[in-house]
């Protein structure tokens, strides 16, 4: 299933990293813990949903709160699906063996 990639725009006015004040819980395929809820950023909750719908692996994400480039970061076997939905690797500093697996959200 591949449908139109999401817009998206970051929302966030104020919000510092590690807070939960603009999250929304959402079902995350991928997540068998507390029944799969995790917290995800308001402004990236179609994008997550876009990519689970197309079956890619999430491990983290993060809208980035307007202070660093959005990201998410998928599971090694997600790479590829990644690259063909179109997305781009992250430019932000990471160490090698993960910074294959972390794209920045653009439009
Ligand atoms: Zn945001």
């Amino acid at each position: 299933m591949i449908m139109k990639k999401p817009d998206f725009k970051c929302y966030c006015k104020n919000i510092d990293f590690g807070t939960y004040e603009n999250t929304v819980s959402m079902k995350c395929p991928n997540i068998k813990r507390k029944g799969g809820w995790v917290s995800i950023d308001n402004c990236l909750a179609t994008v997550m949903a876009f990519l689970w719908k197309n079956g890619i692996e999430t491990l983290n994400s993060c809208c980035g709160h307007q202070k660093l480039e959005t990201t998410v970061i998928v599971s090694e076997k997600s790479i590829k699906k990644m690259k063909e939905l179109g997305y781009k690797n992250s430019t932000l500093d990471a160490p090698d063996n993960v910074k294959k697996q972390i794209f920045k959200i653009t439009i």
